[in-house]
């Protein structure tokens, strides 16, 4: 029996339709409406378990206007089931603004679990997963990219990313970069799908592999954490951080401030980046 006035954040198949659970089916087939990352979708769904509730397309470029409208029906007493396109809403999903946006009025939210690919990839990844970071996807602008992986270099935990199959190519190319391309990293495909495959290999394989083979598929890519022994100042040349100290100067920042960030970024000591950023004229501040 679902309550009045409340969402329920419910978890869909990332693949196989035996995944949906016998609860999700309950509560979206009682739930007043359903919100849906894309009604055709989710219509098919719900079709095939003979689900016919209102459904109302809520998803990353309506989020707002619609998210508004889903809180007020909410507060005047209507019960929302949430779903995305495949696996948990609010996970690299739009959902998360709505889920927030509930929790600040004080909406109740309940959660009928799914598959989600994330964790699915990294309980079959052989990698450790007693502590691991989720990274979701990596900006496509150049300068966020980079940013986003230098902040994760030298992190010690398991690092789990999505990727669509069109960047898989450039994004193994920007791991073995910044993170070397010895790491070893779960490339992991199509789960639970006809396809399903989970290849163990390094960052260096994976990128030549690439190369060759046209990427298919949704894929979730699981490295391994960068090893204790590595030491920041062997991981980073001092061009690395030139160009970092010289990204954060086109946005406006000093150059010393600049030194800093890149120095932080890198391990690398301050006072170098800055004496070869300035130049000879430079005052060597460290
Ligand atoms: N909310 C979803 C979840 O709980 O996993 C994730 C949505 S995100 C927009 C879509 C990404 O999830 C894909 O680009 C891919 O990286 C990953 N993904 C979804 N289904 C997958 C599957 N069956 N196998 C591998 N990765 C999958």
């Amino acid at each position: 029996m679902v309550e009045k006035g409340a969402l329920y954040v419910v978890g869909t198949p990332i693949g196989n339709l035996g995944d949906f659970s016998p609860r999700a089916q309950e509560v979206l087939g009682e739930v007043d409406f359903i919100a849906a990352e894309d009604t055709r979708v989710a219509r098919k769904l719900l079709a095939h378990f003979g689900i016919h509730k209102p459904l109302l397309s809520y998803f990353e470029h309506n989020k707002l206007d619609r998210g508004a409208q889903i809180l007020g029906r909410l507060q005047g007493g209507e019960s929302c089931g949430l779903v995305s396109d495949a696996g948990m809403p609010a996970i690299s999903d739009p959902g998360e603004t709505l889920v927030a946006g509930c929790a600040q009025r004080g909406v109740p939210v309940y959660v009928v679990p799914g598959p989600t690919a994330a964790i699915s990839a990294l309980a079959v990844s052989g990698l450790p997963t007693g502590r691991f970071t989720f990274e979701g996807f990596l900006s496509m602008n150049k300068r966020g990219r980079r940013e986003h992986l230098l902040a994760v270099a030298q992190e010690p935990r398991t690092l789990v990313f999505y990727e669509a199959p069109h960047k898989l190519r450039r994004t193994l190319s920007d791991f073995v970069k910044t993170f070397g391309g010895d790491r070893p990293v779960a490339i992991v495909r199509e789960l639970t799908k006809i396809h399903e495959e989970v290849w163990r290999t390094t960052l260096q394989e994976a990128a030549a592999r690439y190369r060759e083979q046209e990427p298919r598929g949704e894929y979730v890519l699981v490295v391994g954490g960068a090893p204790a022994s590595e030491g920041r100042e062997g991981g980073f040349t001092l061009e690395e951080a030139l160009e970092i100290a010289r990204e954060q100067m086109d946005k406006g920042f000093s150059a010393s401030d600049a030194a800093k960030e890149a120095a932080r970024a890198t391990g690398l000591r301050k006072g170098g980046i800055y004496r070869a950023l300035t130049g000879p004229g430079g005052d060597g501040a460290s």
